[in-house]
């Protein structure tokens, strides 16, 4: 996999203050068809106004009543009066010449989340373009290897915030183009960004529902995708709730390790976790084949022996999954190392002869620092444990300057 540095074409510093929220107002922006219908009610208005609403906000990107043209003019002034189409505020945006689309997004009470678009290989007009998007601010988890996991958690976001993320990244390819050519262009979506989205649950379910609904985004439910880093419980939940993939961030093929990486497996171990996948995708119709993704970061010298891929195939082995290998992109003061790519072939063509479909991902976006995380580390780091993690690194760094020093005095 070649890393070589993409010029960045684009690049704008919106230094904006918030959205100006209008707190006497209600945001449309989020609500299921269900709400929407009831908020029309309230008005005295019929509530199929609430398909006629969301189509244009959702499918046209247009916030303003008054383009609204199949709308009464009355109605517009009435909306315009009461309700608000706000979408959260664009703090930074970065893109990239080979597609990816990188923004930092200033939420209520000045959090920053980020979210990233990155196209398919060949980057054509209309190919597969899929965004990554964050279900909190910061995240609780605390894995080891991850960027956002170092700045904490601060509050989970609501569907609004979520939701919004996706508008805008369709908004961003519809400026310039009048409002009845326009169409969305975000093809897939991953809840992969900052945070554990099933510990976000219900804003979650409801924006992933926004995203399905034919009167919202109309995207077919293999290409809306939740990735969970193994909250067990709410894996039956999901199940029950919404039929979307399911990915799983697994980067270790045995608890030691994982307890280590990942540490929510102290709670929820390997065995539960499988389990709970194998429930997700078991579907009585054979002819429904599903399958769960498998997210393994490839660290040097830490989970990417032939061992570990040995180890991988064995647990794997009873659940339809598919495996996805991702060089790890490493953050400032991060404590591992990308392996090298000759590993990561050797780890690959282990499952590949085991029978895995095994894909490596293709890092895309380094100029804009696309790695979940990095780049709202740059923007701002608020929390208090980022302030420790980086005071303990200090602190070991000192250290070793003075082992060396009397190692060497001696
Ligand atoms: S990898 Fe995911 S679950 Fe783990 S700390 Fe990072 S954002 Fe949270």
């Amino acid at each position: 996999m070649t890393m070589s540095k993409i010029p960045v074409v684009q690049q704008f510093d919106a230094s904006a203050d918030p959205t100006p929220t209008s707190p006497e107002k209600t945001n449309l922006l989020g609500m299921s068809k269900t709400e929407l219908s009831k908020f029309f009610a309230e008005l005295g208005e019929k509530p199929f106004r609430a398909t006629q609403v969301m189509k244009w906000i959702y499918q046209f990107g247009v916030t303003d009543f008054y383009q609204m043209t199949n709308l009464s003019k009355k109605l517009q002034e009435k909306l315009d009066a009461v309700a608000t189409v706000t979408p959260p505020t664009v703090k930074f945006k970065q893109f990239s010449e080979d597609g990816t689309r990188k923004w930092v997004f200033e939420v209520a009470g000045g959090s920053l989340v980020e979210t990233v678009l990155i196209p398919a290989d060949d980057n054509k007009q209309f190919g597969r373009k899929t965004l990554c998007i964050s279900s909190q601010v910061g995240c609780a988890l605390d894995c080891s290897f991850c960027s956002t996991g170092k700045q904490g958690f601060e509050r989970d976001l609501s569907p609004s915030e979520i939701i919004g993320q996706l508008w805008v990244a369709n908004q961003s390819y519809m400026e310039n183009v009048p409002v009845s050519e326009r169409q969305n262009m975000v093809t897939n979506v991953v809840m992969m960004g900052m945070g554990e989205p099933l510990l976000n649950y219900d804003p979650v379910v409801a924006s992933m529902s926004l995203m399905l609904d034919d009167f919202g985004f109309g995207l077919s439910k293999r290409r809306v995708t939740l990735s969970t880093s193994g909250v067990v419980p709410k894996m039956y939940d999901l199940a029950k709730d919404i039929d979307v993939a399911l990915a799983i961030s697994l980067h270790a093929p045995n608890d030691e390790l994982r307890d280590e990486l990942v540490p929510i497996n102290k709670k929820y171990p390997l065995k539960e976790l499988i389990e709970a996948a194998k429930s997700y995708v078991y579907d009585e119709n054979p002819r429904h084949k599903k399958h769960v993704t498998i997210e393994y970061v490839m660290l040097a010298g830490v989970n990417d022996s032939d061992e570990h891929a040995r180890q991988l195939v064995a647990l794997l082995k009873d659940l339809p999954s598919k495996i996805n290998l991702i060089p790890f992109n490493p953050f400032p003061h991060a404590p591992y190392g990308r392996s090298s790519n000759n590993r990561i072939h050797a780890f690959s063509n282990i499952l590949n002869n085991a029978g895995f479909v095994c894909t490596i991902r293709q890092t895309r976006g380094d100029d804009i620092d696309a790695a979940c995380g990095q780049l709202v580390g740059q923007v701002a780091d608020r929390t208090r444990r980022s302030k420790q993690w980086q005071e303990k690194v200090a602190k070991n760094q000192h250290n070793q300057k003075n082992n060396d020093l009397s190692s060497s005095t001696k």
